[in-house]
Formats: structure tokens, sequence, C-alpha cells
């Protein structure tokens, strides 16, 4: 069983991160927060980078890892949320955490999948789940192997 949804650490105000910093997530004044669930907080991102609509969901509380339960709520939350946000894309995405700024707050990024866009090129080698609007299919893509392959 894994009912236990405990959280790996108390959730207090200050949360400071790996710099010293106060948490920019724990930080995300209420009036940004566009949706909230029991457990989060739907906002967009403070960079759009050149998107038109960028997303991120987090946990209420200041934790680094969650449990498997939970992290299928976010992507199910984030899934229904982007379907509404991003409709007037054909495809979009949910992106795994390997550029995340703040590592230690859980969250996901999604956004449009626009080749204008300036972080295109960090688009391409990050693992992504892409949701296609047209006809509901979502696929998992992973960076290009032979991206930075030196030559012989
Ligand atoms: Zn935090």
């Amino acid at each position: 069983m894994s009912s236990n949804r405990q959280p790996s650490s108390i959730g207090t105000k200050d949360q400071l991160t790996g710099d010293g910093e106060p948490c920019p997530l724990c930080q995300i004044p209420q009036g940004e927060v566009l949706a909230e669930f029991q457990s989060w907080k739907l906002t967009r991102t403070k960079t759009m980078k050149g998107h038109r609509e960028r997303l991120m969901l987090f946990y209420k509380e200041h934790v680094r890892t969650l449990d498997e339960g939970s992290i299928g709520e976010a992507y199910l939350l984030l899934a229904q949320a982007g379907a509404k946000f991003f409709s007037y894309a054909e495809r979009w995405a949910i992106f795994e955490p390997v550029y995340a700024t703040v590592p230690d707050h859980w969250h996901r990024v999604a956004s449009d999948l626009d080749e204008r866009a300036q972080d295109y090129g960090q688009i391409l080698k990050t693992p992504r789940m892409i949701i296609d609007n047209h006809d509901g299919t979502i696929v998992r893509a992973y960076p290009e192997k032979n991206e930075d392959t030196p030559g012989p």
C-alpha cells in the first residue's frame, strides 16, 4: 500500500534554496495563481521565453520528491489545464525537470512547441510528454542521442 502521502519535509513559510535564497515557488503571490487544487497550484511561469502560454504546476508544500500517485495526479491536472490553456496550439508538452531552476520544490512546466521560442533548442534536449490537441494522443519524446557527439 502506498497510501502514505505525508510530505518528506514540513512545509514552513520561509524555505530556502541551496543558495540560501527564499524559494521563489513558495513566494508566488495568490493573485498569480490561475487554478488551485487540494495539493497543487497552477501559475504562469515568470519567464515566458517567447511562448504565448507557459504554465507551471507546483506542489503546495516545499518538497523535493513525491510518491508516484501524487506525480500521476500532477500530470493529470496539468493535462486537463493544458487542454484549455493551450487550445490555440496544435501540440504542447510537459517537460521533465532536467533544466529546473528550483529543483528543491516539486513542479512541472508545460508550454507550446513554438519553434521560434527562445528555449526551443533546450526543449529538444529535454525529455518531454507531447500532447496533440487534434487527435488527443500523448507521446514521449527524448533528446536526440547523437546531438552533441564529437567527431572522430
Ligand atoms: Zn518552495
